[in-house]
């Protein structure tokens, strides 16, 4: 069962991150990672910004993360999240990557007892028709 429910508006990949949901589509975490300076970055985006370049290549990223930061969610911003409040909106780094940061969802938690640098594990949010999302527990 997924997180949120099935009236939770859905991805809608445009030609830069169609390559992001196609990974996830296989419950893969890439990001891109600039094909002349190896500069990585979050979201996709058709040119690198530390030397312009549009060569791209793609990066699998650990399961595991840490949270850099967070927000405890108490109003709904949309009907379909109302049932599910309170919730927890982390922003996610990676060992290894250094400057990608991932907006997601910290689940399986109390949301008061999220704590800045707290290990996690990620996990996929099946939310129908091929398409998963990922997220993060505790490790
Ligand atoms: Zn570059």
């Amino acid at each position: 069962m997924a997180l949120f429910p099935e009236t939770m508006p859905r991805p809608e990949p445009d030609m830069d991150d169609a390559p992001y949901w196609e990974a996830c589509a296989r419950r893969q975490l890439r990001f891109q990672s600039c094909g002349v300076c190896g500069l990585l970055r979050h979201p996709p985006a058709p040119i690198c910004g530390g030397c312009h370049s549009t060569e791209v290549t793609w990066v699998t990223a650990p399961a595991e993360a840490e949270v850099f930061s967070f927000t405890v969610i108490h109003h709904a911003s949309h009907a379909a999240v109302a049932d599910n409040l309170p919730y927890v909106v982390g922003l996610v780094t990676f060992p290894g990557l250094p400057g990608v940061k991932l907006v997601t969802n910290i689940t399986d938690i109390v949301p008061s007892e999220v704590r800045i640098g707290m290990p996690l594990t990620l996990w996929w949010d099946d939310i129908g028709d091929g398409m998963y999302l990922p997220r993060f527990r505790p490790a």
